[in-house]
């Protein structure tokens, strides 16, 4: 059943701010950027990578990013990217756990307002 007065609302919303915000605690390190495995192919005739089916060479792979307005990119060997990869989902969750909290915190502060407005 869903709860009917403000209170019993705003009560629900806090309780979900506040799981979202234990949420928060769990999330392991974090990392800006974006990381892309590239496959190439070579100029040398017979190589593999023009072969049927082709096989190609990589991945390689890079981490890119915006430092200060600049696009920076690294070079990654296959552990690097790993790591990255996983401290690269770690911050998509921490910004999309985020992004739940404030639109919970929206309603709730709504509700207060209401409140304050006709105590
Ligand atoms: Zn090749």
């Amino acid at each position: 059943m869903p709860p009917t007065d403000t209170t019993e609302q705003l009560a629900d919303y806090e309780q979900r701010y506040h799981d979202l915000a234990a949420q928060l605690a769990t999330i392991g390190l974090i990392h800006s950027g974006s990381l892309t495995a590239r496959y190439t192919r070579c100029a040398t005739p017979g190589c593999k990578c023009h072969a049927d089916p082709p096989q190609p060479h990589g991945p390689y792979y890079q981490w890119t990013a915006k430092v200060n307005g600049k696009t920076v990119t690294r070079r990654l060997n296959q552990t690097e990217a790993e790591l990255y990869q996983e401290w690269i989902a770690n911050d998509r969750q921490l910004r999309h756990v985020i992004a739940q909290m404030r639109e919970v915190a929206a309603k709730a502060t709504e509700l207060k307002l209401k409140q304050a407005a006709n105590p």
